[in-house]
């Protein structure tokens, strides 16, 4: 655990902002449908001084990457954990909460709301504890429009726009309420190549003004080395992290994706973390 210096100059010991203990999750438990995704998940991110760390998860199709969100997030049906303990800053987690928002592959925001009402739509819920008037909502939103490119389409609703901006619409909503963690499933996947890349570009611009811990699920290798400081792989259903990559170059601000993932110390790192991904497809069923 972290410590930090108290006013009489004392070290404090700071809560991890996320912790797993043995962590199961077992689904239909005692039907014939009873399935384990996850097992004795373990893990702890410490709260790093001003910064957040982006972590993200690679594993075989069902092994639980969605379902670790989702306990996290606290979503009914998939929260509570069947074992374990799961603490957000030390604190059990009972349900959602806005200190946790989340982003999926599907764009998430409400068809019949305009790209200004969906972003504003998390404040306006929230205003009286965080003590918003509608001007400053409005602002706020309108900010976070900007922040994600799309000024100038606030007033459009979801149809009206492209995949890629929709997903910025869905990054705008989650953010704006400044989760401290951020749960990303999959959120560029459904993505061409070229909106993809960019969006790579924007969620790096973010996270570095944003401070969040970000946890983002893809099945890109290039993607998880370009956006990680630490890359999880998950072992075949029921899942736990089997490798961790840590100490990753982060991206540059401002940096192209393109050219950072072209490079060849890029690729090495890829190559390295292939080749492990293929160790655990080919390995036997858990
Ligand atoms: P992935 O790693 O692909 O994101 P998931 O976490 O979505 O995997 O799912 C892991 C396993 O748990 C899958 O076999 C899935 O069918 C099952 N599962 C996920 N959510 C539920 C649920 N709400 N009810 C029953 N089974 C579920
Ligand atoms: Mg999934």
């Amino acid at each position: 655990m972290e410590n930090i210096l108290n006013q009489g100059g004392g070290l404090l010991p700071v809560a991890p902002v996320v912790e797993f203990k043995n962590v199961s999750k077992i689904f239909n438990m005692g039907t014939s449908l009873e399935f384990k995704a996850l097992d004795g998940l373990n893990f702890r991110i410490e709260d790093l001084p001003r910064r957040g760390e982006l972590i993200t998860i690679l594993g075989p199709s069902g092994c639980g990457k969605s379902t670790m969100l989702n306990l996290l997030a606290g979503f009914h049906g998939v929260y509570p954990q069947t074992t374990g303990e799961i603490f957000v800053r030390g604190q059990n987690i009972k349900g959602p909460g806005k200190d946790r928002g989340m982003v999926f592959q599907k764009y998430s925001s409400f068809p019949h709301m305009t790209v200004l009402e969906n972003v504003s739509f998390g404040l306006k819920i929230n205003k009286a504890e965080m003590k918003l008037s509608d001007a400053e909502i409005r602002d706020m939103a309108m900010d976070w429009v900007g922040k994600v490119g799309l000024a100038g389409h606030e007033h459009k609703y979801p149809c009206q726009l492209s995949g890629g901006q929709q997903q910025r619409v869905a990054i705008a909503r989650s953010l704006a309420l400044k989760p401290r963690i951020l749960l990303m499933d999959e959120p560029f996947s459904a993505l061409d190549e070229p909106t993809r890349l960019e969006m790579q570009r924007l969620l790096v611009e973010l996270w570095y003004s944003h401070e969040a811990t970000v946890f983002l699920v893809t099945h890109s290798i290039a993607e998880a080395v370009y956006l990680g400081d630490r890359v999880w792989l998950f072992s075949k259903a029921p899942g736990k992290i089997v490798k961790e990559f840590n100490d990753l170059p982060l991206p540059a601000q401002g940096e192209s994706p393109i050219k950072r993932q072209k490079e060849p110390s890029f690729q090495a790192i890829v190559d390295e973390v292939a080749e492990e991904f293929m160790k655990i497809q080919k390995s036997k069923k858990e």
